[in-house]
């Protein structure tokens, strides 16, 4: 790279991933560094984030716990987060007048609860970085010319760049890659991560809102499970439980076309064989007592009730005259509930696609690609995604924040 030259570095796409690389990237006077969006507005997926609240990371001291949050990735971060981890992004925001809080599940937050604080922050850092922001720019296209890469924009003049930075987040479709085609990266096809289970027509919808604290769910054929709380809703199912099944079966379950079995076992502090053992004991204690009346078990009195409906027991129905088939059918529909899943619902609260970028072709120490030097990578347009809880903008800070200091690094070179 000529030393003597100005130096142009293209940040493309304004979310969470291009403004933190653009935040961290200590201004100098022999580089200019600009940020293209192509939308009319910066940061609107942090806007709407954690519910206008920004669930900014996850309050986590372990990198290898972790790293077990990404269905996607996790072989990845566990190299990057060497370089910038979670008391690195809550520093970083403290020391720029940020106080993060965490909540009693470990989700971090503004203590404002008010995701403009963080928007506030980063369009703060980048003026004093004197970043230049050009939004209703949409890059089109990037071709590699004599070391440098040619930038075309919709509508507008081309940039030519020593140094671009893909931030443009995930897209739902593979086209949607087409406008880095040249640089032949292999994309992993994408598919939807984060969603819930529609189950049509089916009587549990008579009672939506009501939650398990700890259930089990198992898509059947498969090794797939994830225990957590678990929401009954008007479609089908949700909560913690099912989300994270959907992360890490985003792709068999985009394969079956979003059709297929599960098994829910709503007391998962027991399984089938110490369930039974606990209600013959409570049989033997309480013979007279009507099976509805049952205590002791973390469930809504009214799924208990659609429990015992489901497993033919009456409302008069006694513990001490309960059939042993019936006893074992109550067993099973408690800890092995079976469902049909046809079709899903977009989670709207934090919405993420799987796939992207080919790690393989991605350097994790620097975040440049190895096909192409002078092309960095940051956020969800790789092939990285987290469950819920602040763990995709922990990625996002992460390799912006990587490419940032690695960019720095090649220029003092
Ligand atoms: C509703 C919602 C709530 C969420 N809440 C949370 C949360 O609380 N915590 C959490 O950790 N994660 C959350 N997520 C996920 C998180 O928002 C993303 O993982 C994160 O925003 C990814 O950051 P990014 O910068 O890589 O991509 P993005 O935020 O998607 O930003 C990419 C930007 O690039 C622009 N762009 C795309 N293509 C081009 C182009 N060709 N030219 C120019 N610009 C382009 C886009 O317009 C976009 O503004 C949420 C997601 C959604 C949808």
């Amino acid at each position: 790279m000529d030393k003597t030259a100005l130096k142009t570095i293209v940040i493309i796409g304004g979310g969470a991933a291009g403004f933190f690389c653009a935040a961290t990237f200590a201004h100098r006077k022999d580089t200019r560094v600009l940020l293209l969006e192509k939308s009319g507005k910066w940061l609107s997926k942090v806007k709407v984030s954690g519910g206008g609240r920004c669930n900014v990371t996850h309050q986590c001291d372990s990198i290898a716990d972790m790293a077990k949050k990404y269905p996607r990735g996790e072989q990845f971060v566990k190299k990057t987060f060497h370089q910038f981890f979670v008391p690195d992004t809550i520093s970083w925001f403290a020391a720029h007048g940020v106080k993060l809080k965490a909540e009693a599940d470990n989700r971090m937050f503004p203590i404002t609860d008010d995701s403009q604080t963080i928007i506030d922050c980063l369009m703060r850092k980048v003026a004093q970085q004197q970043v230049h922001l050009k939004l209703n720019h949409h890059v089109t296209q990037i071709l590699p010319e004599e070391g440098r890469y040619r930038i075309q924009l919709k509508g507008l003049e081309d940039i030519v760049a020593d140094i671009v930075v893909l931030a443009s987040g995930g897209f739902p479709k593979l086209d949607q890659f087409d406008w880095m085609s040249t640089l032949g990266h292999n994309i992993l096809s994408p598919v939807p991560s984060l969603f819930t289970f529609n189950i049509p027509k089916h009587p549990i919808a008579q009672l939506m809102g009501l939650s398990v604290p700890n259930a089990l769910v198992k898509i059947t054929g498969t090794k797939l499970q994830q225990s957590g709380p678990l929401l009954i809703t008007h479609w089908g199912l949700s909560g913690p439980a099912v989300l994270k099944l959907s992360a890490y079966g985003a792709l068999a379950l985009a394969e079956a076309n979003y059709h297929f079995s599960i098994q829910v076992n709503w007391l998962n502090d027991f399984n089938e064989e110490t369930l039974r053992a606990h209600l013959q004991y409570y049989k033997q204690q309480h013979p007279q007592q009507k099976v509805i009346n049952t205590q002791g078990l973390q469930m809504p009195a009214r799924l208990w009730g659609f429990m015992l409906l489901e497993s033919e027991l009456g409302p008069e129905q006694r513990w001490t005259d309960l059939p042993a088939k019936l006893f074992n059918k109550l067993v099973k529909n408690l800890a092995a509930y079976e469902f049909e899943v046809k079709g899903k619902t977009t989670f709207k609260e934090e919405f993420v696609t799987a796939g992207g970028v080919d790690l393989s072709e991605v350097n994790s120490q620097t975040m440049e690609s190895k096909r192409h030097p002078g092309i960095y990578f940051a956020g969800e347009i790789l092939n990285i995604d987290g469950v819920t809880g602040g763990f995709n903008f922990q990625n996002a800070w992460t390799t912006g924040y990587i490419a940032a200091q690695n960019i720095a690094a090649t220029l003092e070179r």
